[in-house]
């Protein structure tokens, strides 16, 4: 590699603060049921050395309180450390109330487009043929049209793939992975 271009890479490097190999996906975690639920489900993910993310995001929501607000991290490429692994592991957490609500994790996939009826199912249709996603389940999508962003239930199994599934819902509608991109 010329000089110049090893340069170049490092600085895209650093400033985009995110180490090769990783991906930077929004996710909110259904079973975050109470802070002993939320404080389980944290533990079990520090567990993962590729995952990164801030603690205190993780915790109770508004409403319906067992689900986290959205929230960053940082997971690995590869179907070991990926999204579906992250997702297998959080379904694992042993929350004391994971008999009422069993812990998942959601990928949210933000949009500027309109969020109703007819995206929502446009976007099911879709991911419905894709690994490790539970679109047919009650509430297992859906979308948040105030804030601009539909949720995915991860599969406990793991197996989901994060660029199958964004490539089959940007067939749908056009999505990105955070907030501001
Ligand atoms: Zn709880």
């Amino acid at each position: 590699m010329k000089p110049i271009l090893l340069a170049t890479l490092l600085i895209l490097l650093s400033s985009s603060g995110q180490a090769a190999g990783t991906s930077k996906v929004t996710v909110s975690v259904r079973g975050a049921h109470c802070a002993a639920c939320a404080r389980a489900i944290r533990g079990q993910l520090a567990k993962f050395k590729g995952v990164k993310f801030v603690a205190d995001d993780l915790k109770p929501g508004e409403s319906p309180q067992y689900f986290s607000d959205p929230f960053e991290m940082q997971v690995g490429r590869t179907l070991d450390t990926g999204i579906g692994a992250v997702a297998k592991l959080v379904a694992a957490a042993k929350t004391p109330h994971r008999d009422d609500i069993p812990p998942r994790l959601n990928l949210v996939l933000f949009t500027d487009f309109t969020i109703d009826e007819v995206s929502v199912s446009r976007l099911r249709e879709e991911l419905l043929p894709i690994n490790g996603v539970l679109v047919n389940e009650p509430g297992g999508l859906g979308g948040r049209p105030k804030d601009g962003f539909f949720w995915i239930r991860l599969e406990p199994a793991g197996g989901a793939e994060l660029r199958e599934i964004v490539d089959g819902a940007k067939k749908a509608v056009a999505v990105r992975l955070r907030e501001e991109e």
